[in-house]
């Protein structure tokens, strides 16, 4: 499965595909590390969608948007998430400063909003992920682009 879109229809419908983004990631035998470009215009719906994969990944409590502190953690049980939004980053060698690539590890997840802010630097994405406005609501086109992007999209299909 290379492809998939979703109209959704209320902010219950993005924070649902977040969760099954995360009920698919955790069906898998081994543990396995995910990347995840998010985008879309503003108020489109990325960091509702990260909130339903953070708390589908077994998170109790907020998840608020990181656009003043660049990234927000959470550390889970078997999993570390890290929230980025790289609205805000003037320049990408801030990322260099912050330790990005240590980020990048086997038993995280990334999910990145505004990635284009920080081309070189990130680790290639697993899922390619588009949101974009439909009057009031919004639809998501969600894009594979590696083997372990393909089997959670078929798992998502399934
Ligand atoms: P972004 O991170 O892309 O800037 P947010 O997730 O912070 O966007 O904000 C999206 C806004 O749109 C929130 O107010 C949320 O409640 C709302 N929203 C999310 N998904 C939908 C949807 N499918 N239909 C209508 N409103 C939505
Ligand atoms: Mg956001």
């Amino acid at each position: 499965m290379k492809q998939i879109e979703y109209f959704l229809k209320d902010e219950q419908a993005t924070l649902t595909v977040g969760a099954q983004l995360a009920q698919a990631l955790q069906s898998f035998e081994h543990q396995q590390s995910l990347v995840v470009y998010l985008n879309g215009d503003l108020g489109a719906g990325k960091t509702t969608l990260t909130r339903g994969f953070v708390c589908g990944m077994g998170h109790n409590g907020n998840v608020k948007s990181p656009t003043y502190t660049i990234v927000e953690p959470y550390e889970l049980a078997q999993w570390r998430v890290f929230h980025f939004d790289l609205y805000r980053l003037s320049d990408p060698e801030e990322l260099e400063y912050m330790g990005i690539r240590d980020y990048f590890n086997d038993d995280c997840c990334c999910f990145i909003e505004w990635p284009e802010k920080g081309t070189g630097l990130l680790a290639k994405a697993d899922l390619i992920i588009n949101m974009a406005y439909q009057n009031e609501q919004r639809t998501i086109n969600l894009q594979a682009e590696t083997p372990r992007g393909e089997a959670i999209l078929t798992v998502l299909n399934s």
